[in-house]
């Protein structure tokens, strides 16, 4: 089932490109044909965005199987061990590339098939365990845990467990669990947060596709076996066309790695430009449907999404052990550093804020596995909190480390000092915020789940396509729901002294659950009164809507801190200090949740889009003068034209 090469010949050199003109509603409108329209199962997240705080749904806190912990903690055993005895990290800074050595090493261990079946050859360990490896490796080394999560997360081996037939999972599951790198293929130079662009071209002919198209910044692509390509099936008699996913042998004839891509951090990326040039790849390489693409990505990163925030946790443990360490042997103007109130609280900050990403890890990755609710919410506000507070973490680690935060490893350790690489920790979380959905479409993603019932039973009121018959039966309907819901806001467990009183013992966590309960209520009005005020503009109105959803990432993240806390007390596992970690970080995020109520009526979106305007159009370039540019004159995206290569081919299996 292998791809096969089709010789380039003269007459097939460049097809033709067309780079497809796309307006903002069709860009909306290709996201919204992506998205899982149903909610089979419940899903706390979307309960919390309408109001309704479902406890019941995350506590008590779910558990594995104790034979899943036990064969994960085995496993996190021997990976501990490999990290600690075989990587070196500073090397790979240094050289700005991951040894072969590690690579194989990591092969050895089955880490290339963490997630996948056991009778495949993986290690088919629960999406907490592969989780809590993500997170091991990535401390040890961040393009480490890429290279596994771009593998395992997005890669061959999670779209083809879900869609993949029984005969693609027979070839390829042992490859991927065992040897083969795998990469996904999805951006192009013209085509970043908006799909809709996408140019790259899979031909139908015969049994085969030909594929042909420039793929930008794949990772893992300059070392991968495999890769999952997007590509476009024009509209055809018995196609149906549209983005399909097809596996690629790196391999294939036609197949050309161009450039391997430097960036600010995670400098051991084996990130790449793939070049495809009638690449001839057979129908039975399709994983599902033509034009189902879009969805198998996105439903594949419905969990996929935990392994960055997985990283992320990672990182706040780091950052916390540091910033312990140091803060408490540095002394200036009399005492440690750390008995400074303002370093302090950045101290409480990284540890507070550690306790509650790692339980919206934990939560939502145990949720995962069970199966037994939606956590596509959970997960993407997983993915945009933990992004946005690991960086956060970073950054007051570089504060509190001083002079010494700006510092490279390699140079702290040339003058003798501990190699601490707080600066690369800051470079290489960066990008968290950017890939696998940046902040500003995670946002819009959210926000349309959060607002999804409202559409469900009112857009058509909103829609301009609709008629004024479907109008009014979308105005009948919308009548019934809000008569029901709205009531429903106004009062709640949240306004009762003594509830939620099991989360009451020497520290007190009932007030901060009461406080959830009641801000979902007022989060729910809000978003309706919005909706009622904007209606057909909401979607427009991104200032508001990214902080209807951070609002709901703080709720979330209060309600996991609670419960596992509680989970740990009965546990008899640190239970009193976790209270006191969980009290503190939702007194913390009280405070950011006042803050972001305030700004949803109270902020400068108005007078901003006044400036952008300005700015676009010129009228401030005055206020440039006095600086040099020396980026030069290129072009802002490079021609991604399909044709054969002019490059040498820099693809580097690794075996
Ligand atoms: C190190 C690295 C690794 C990567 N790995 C992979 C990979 O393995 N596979 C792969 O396919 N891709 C990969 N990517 C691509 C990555 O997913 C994209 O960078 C990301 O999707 C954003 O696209 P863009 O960079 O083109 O930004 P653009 O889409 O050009 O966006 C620019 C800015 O505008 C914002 N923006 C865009 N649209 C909207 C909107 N509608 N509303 C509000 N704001 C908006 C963005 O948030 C961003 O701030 C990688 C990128 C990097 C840098």
């Amino acid at each position: 089932m292998s791809a096969s090469p089709v010789k380039p010949t003269a007459q097939a050199d460049a097809p033709p490109t067309a780079k497809p003109h796309v307006t903002e509603r069709e860009a909306r409108q290709v996201a919204e044909a992506a998205r899982e329209q149903g909610w089979r199962k419940p899903s706390f997240a979307k309960e919390l965005f309408l109001g309704r705080f479902r406890l019941d749904l995350i506590h008590p806190h779910p558990l594995p199987p104790s034979e899943d912990a036990r064969r994960g903690e085995e496993f996190l055993a021997r990976l501990r061990d490999f990290c600690e005895t075989k990587i070196d990290a500073a090397r790979i800074e240094r050289e700005a590339r991951i040894p072969d050595e590690v690579i194989n090493g990591l092969k050895e261990l089955g880490a290339l098939g963490m997630k996948i079946d056991t009778k495949y050859g993986g290690l088919g360990l629960t999406q907490v365990y592969y989780n809590k490896a993500l997170a091991l490796v990535g401390s040890a080394n961040p393009a480490l845990g890429a290279l596994l999560s771009a593998h395992q997360s997005i890669g061959v081996p999670q779209p083809l467990k879900i869609f993949g037939t029984q005969e693609q999972k027979d070839e390829f599951l042992p490859r991927c669990a065992r040897t083969d790198i795998s990469a996904f293929l999805l951006t192009e130079p013209d085509v970043g947060s908006d799909p809709a662009r996408l140019a790259t071209s899979a031909v139908p002919d015969g049994d085969d596709y030909i594929l042909d198209g420039v793929k930008l910044w794949t990772t893992n692509g300059v070392v991968a076996d495999l890769l999952v390509v997007m590509a476009r099936v024009p509209k055809s008699e018995g196609h149906k066309g549209g983005i399909t996913a097809f596996v690629v042998e790196t391999a294939s004839e036609g197949v050309t790695v161009e450039h391997r891509n430097a960036f600010m951090g995670l400098r051991g990326l084996e990130n790449g430009v793939t070049r495809l040039h009638q690449v001839r790849v057979p129908a039975a390489n399709r994983i599902g449907p033509e034009g189902a693409g879009l969805k198998i990505s996105l439903t594949t990163l419905n969990t996929g999404r935990l392994s960055l925030p997985a990283m992320c946790v990672g990182a706040g443990k780091w950052c916390l052990k540091i910033a312990r360490e140091w803060s408490g042997v540095r002394e200036q103007w009399g005492r440690p550093v750390a008995l400074h109130e303002a370093v302090g609280s950045k101290i409480s900050f990284i540890a507070a804020t550690t306790f509650a990403l790692e339980a919206v890890l934990d939560l939502s990755s145990q949720m995962a596995d069970e199966n037994r609710n939606d956590i596509r919410i959970e997960a993407a506000l997983a993915k945009l909190y933990g992004s946005e507070m690991a960086w956060l973490m970073a950054d007051e680690l570089v504060q509190i480390r001083g002079g010494r935060g700006f510092e490279t490893a390699e140079s702290l350790a040339a003058r003798g000092e501990r190699a601490v690489p707080a600066e690369q920790m800051l470079r290489d979380l960066r990008i968290n915020r950017i890939f696998e959905g940046s902040t500003e479409i995670m946002h819009l993603l959210i926000a349309r789940e959060a607002v999804d019932a409202h559409l469900t039973v009112a857009g058509d009121l909103i829609d301009p396509d609709k008629s004024l018959s479907d109008k009014a039966r979308a105005g009948a309907n919308a009548g019934v729901f809000y008569a029901r819901w709205l009531p429903k806001l106004v009062t709640g467990a949240g306004q009762l002294p003594n509830s939620y009183s099991e989360f009451k013992h020497e520290v007190d966590l009932s007030p901060h659950l009461r406080y959830v309960e009641r801000s979902a209520r007022k989060l729910a009005r809000s978003t309706f009164y919005a909706m009622s005020r904007w209606q057909g503009r909401m979607e427009t109105k991104q200032g508001f809507l990214g902080r209807i959803v951070d609002i709901g990432a703080e709720l979330f993240a209060m309600s996991a801190a609670c419960v596992r806390a509680e989970l740990l007390r009965t546990q008899g596992s640190n239970g009193r200090e976790a209270y006191q970690l969980a009290d503190v970080f939702c007194r913390q995020a009280r405070v950011r949740v006042e803050e972001l109520f305030g700004r949803l009526w109270n902020n400068t979106d108005d007078v901003d889009r006044v400036v952008v305007k300005g700015v676009l159009t010129g009228t401030y370039t005055w206020l440039e003068e006095g600086v040099v540019d020396l980026s030069g004159e290129g072009p802002w995206i490079a021609d991604a034209t399909p044709g054969p290569t002019t490059q040498e081919n820099v693809h580097r299996p690794i075996r």
